[in-house]
């Protein structure tokens, strides 16, 4: 999958993260499967993503350990599923970061709804990537709910996500 020189062995954590999430693919197929949406026909149908590219970056995230692969009963054969490791949901800050950026500094294509993520433990709004600033809780899969801008009505448990 590797797109640039390899930045695994630099000192830098910051450019050691971008040689795993460095790519636009990789991030928004992350979010889809916080979401649920864990398998490859689907995430093609939700990214409108080439074939070759979406089975890369899968492999990619597998190989590097964010992503594991599971098997479900399909309608003729067992299919696979794609599920998030502890590795994996550890990218949720960094998928809230990106968000709150994306709000503060980039233009919507329209008026409307955007993404907002929640406490589900108090029930807030939060602003901050990582933690409750109200209730001091951490936000991760089981504590946080997500409205997209495409679905603004639904709060979406993401410990419930597709299960
Ligand atoms: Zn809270």
């Amino acid at each position: 999958m590797a797109l640039r020189s390899d930045w695994s062995g630099q000192a830098c954590p910051i450019a050691r993260t971008l040689d795993v999430l460095g790519d636009p693919w990789v991030v928004l197929i992350l979010r889809e499967i916080f979401t649920g949406n864990r398998r490859f026909d689907t995430l093609k149908h939700s990214l409108g993503i080439a074939d070759s590219v979406l089975s890369g970056r899968l492999a990619g995230l597998v190989e590097h350990g964010l992503l594991a692969k599971s098997a479900y009963a399909g309608a003729a054969r067992p299919r696979v599923e794609y599920v998030l490791t502890e590795k994996g949901a550890d990218t949720l800050p960094v998928l809230h970061a990106l968000s709150l950026w994306g709000r503060k500094h980039t233009v919507p294509p329209e008026q409307g709804a955007t993404m907002r993520f929640y406490c589900l433990e108090c029930g807030n709004e939060s602003h901050s990537a990582d933690w409750c600033v109200d209730c001091a809780r951490p936000l991760t899969v089981e504590t946080t709910g997500w409205r997209r801008a495409r679905s603004p009505e639904i709060l979406l448990e993401l410990r419930s996500a597709g299960r």
